[in-house]
């Protein structure tokens, strides 16, 4: 397995993380805890693909922006219309979220080998039979399922990308989430995950947890290995978003540290196919 508790450069402020949080976290009976590394070269598994048909329902013109201390929780307002299943059971959307470091180098809460990306976004659903009922769903070892994508900052590129109308939305609305629990509502946003949902790809999937407190050992995750692009002008917008708990610091990293994989397996499935 690969390295443990090692984001490279970033790891010496653990991700703005507090002692509190580790507290809630890191108890004697974890052993399915998220995030953790990922092998690039892992082989393709037999199981059936994952397929995203329903990708065109990810789009979210009024939501919810909530800085909640470790990121900003975002709740779309039509957010049951989103769902996938992953041929077990249907996971409907419910909210999403990012997370991101002090440099490009690192921010991503999975790695590759070691290797960091410099954002990732995590698009989390609930299991139908739960409603939005997250209490419930937390208390359920499949009661959760999240879409990880991990984003690289590319210098030169000049596309669109998906985290540019986030950004926006997040500097226009800079006063309003300043500092934890303060909450916006967005209308009429053009935030639309569609065309990333849609492309062909692959996803690893393994049994994780939440990578905030409480940190829960209900989650179905799904991170896919292909990284989306975007310039690092956009990126650099979310280091100075949202502040520190308890500070006027800027929180400049909102990650998790790697943890161990223990006895679980991860399986590489076609996604899209
Ligand atoms: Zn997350």
């Amino acid at each position: 397995m690969g390295p443990v508790g090692d984001n490279g450069e970033c790891t010496e402020k653990n991700g703005g993380w507090t002692k509190a949080d580790s507290y809630i976290c890191e108890k004697e009976t974890s052993k399915s805890q998220t995030p953790i590394d990922l092998d690039p070269n892992l082989k393709l598994s037999e199981e059936a693909p994952i397929k995203l048909s329903n990708a065109a329902k990810y789009t979210f013109p009024a939501f919810s922006m909530k800085n909640n201390g470790h990121t900003f929780s975002m709740m779309p307002k039509n957010a049951q219309d989103a769902h996938f299943s992953n041929n077990v059971h249907q996971y409907n959307m419910y909210e999403f979220h990012f997370h991101w470091g002090p440099t490009d180098d690192c921010g991503s809460e999975h790695a590759f080998n070691g290797r960091s990306f410099s954002m990732e976004l995590h698009l989390v659903h609930i299991r139908h039979e739960f409603g939005t009922d997250l209490v419930a769903a937390l208390g359920d070892s499949t009661g959760l399922a999240v879409i990880g994508l991990l984003i690289q900052a590319v210098p030169g590129f000049t596309e669109k990308c998906i985290m540019d109308d986030i950004a926006k939305h997040y500097i226009d609305n800079k006063e309003g989430l300043s500092t934890v629990g303060k909450e916006v509502e967005i209308e009429g946003s053009g935030l639309s995950f569609k065309s990333i949902l849609e492309e062909k790809g692959h996803v690893y999937h393994y049994k994780g947890s939440l990578t905030t407190p409480p940190c829960s050992e209900a989650v179905a995750w799904y991170v896919r290995r292909e990284a989306v692009q975007c310039s690092p002008e956009t990126i650099a917008k979310f280091r100075t978003a949202i502040t520190e708990k308890g500070s006027s610091k800027p929180l400049e990293m909102s990650f998790r540290r790697l943890q161990r994989l223990n006895d679980r397996v991860v399986t590489l499935v076609p996604l899209n196919e």
